[in-house]
């Protein structure tokens, strides 16, 4: 199996790619090793890849001084390709078939975790948003988007495209977008670029409660992001009072604000309700 090229594979196991799983296939060696070398060091991690496909990336990782490789395949096509693989790689890559969005990660794999995929485009941000809630339990990812995905997660505040997906990504990691790819580097080739975002975990774990009051608080501070605050917040309840607590002016609009200004917005929410 390693001795096929990619296009090889693909072509035996008639894994013609499909829209509606957001197959776009990286084919060339080199760029997924360009990918896979974005992670840093990967000594005695255990990687978890998030659909492999006809496994490009997945090869770039078993070269990698990894413990091991477990990657989560939705498409049975593909998971049968990649039985060849982990045939070929005894121990150290296992192929799970499943939806990505079912599964706790952390039941795939022991700290140290490190996340590294590219994803399917269509369910790449609900993915991730999952893997902030627990990420106090991986110690870091690395992981492809479109750009334009990858540009709100790394935006800064005063900008377009700063809004609920930057907040809680760059509250929960430093978001880094590494590299940039034009269309061509995928077969068949997407509509728009793509980019590699890393995110590195903070220290400090929020729990589940403080987590679920950043999510309400940015739904509603971003669900009208043209509102001033203190009418954009009424559906958390008293907007004035939250916000005189959090020791901010009612009149400033959500892409205004900091991260930590979100986060003691999302404190005093929290403190409110419970
Ligand atoms: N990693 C491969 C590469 O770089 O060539 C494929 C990347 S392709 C953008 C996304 C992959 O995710 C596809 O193989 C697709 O079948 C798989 N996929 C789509 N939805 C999924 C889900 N919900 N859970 C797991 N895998 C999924």
């Amino acid at each position: 199996m390693s001795d096929l090229t990619l296009r090889e594979a693909i072509a035996r196991h008639g894994l013609d790619a499909r829209k509606s799983l957001g197959q776009h296939f990286l084919l060339d060696p080199s760029v997924c090793g360009r990918i896979a070398a974005l992670a840093g060091d990967l000594t005695d991690r255990h990687v978890i890849e998030i659909g492999p496909g006809p496994g490009g990336l997945t090869r770039a990782l078993l070269a990698s001084p990894a413990a091991q490789v477990v990657a989560v395949e939705l498409d049975r096509r593909a998971v049968a390709l990649l039985a060849e693989l982990a045939a070929a790689h005894p121990g150290r890559l296992t192929i799970i078939e499943g939806d990505a969005l079912k599964i706790d990660v952390t039941t795939l794999a022991p700290a140290p975790r490190r996340i590294i995929a590219n994803l399917p485009y269509n369910v790449g941000s609900p993915l991730l948003v999952g893997w902030l809630r627990q990420a106090a339990a991986i110690e870091g990812m690395t992981l492809m988007f479109q750009q334009e995905v990858a540009e709100r997660i790394t935006a800064a505040p005063d900008t377009p495209a700063y809004g609920r997906l930057a907040v809680l990504s760059q509250w929960r990691c430093r978001c880094d977008l590494l590299m940039r790819l034009p269309p061509g580097a995928f077969s068949p080739p997407p509509k728009v670029w793509s980019a590699v975002v890393g995110f590195t975990p903070r220290a400090e774990d929020p729990g589940d409660a403080l987590f679920r009051a950043m999510e309400r608080m940015t739904a509603a501070a971003f669900g009208q992001r043209r509102k001033m605050l203190r009418g954009a917040l009424k559906s958390l309840g008293d907007a004035e009072g939250l916000l005189a607590a959090a020791g901010i002016e009612g009149s400033r609009r959500a892409e205004t604000l900091t991260v930590a200004e979100f986060d003691r917005l999302a404190r005093e929410l929290l403190a409110r309700s419970v």
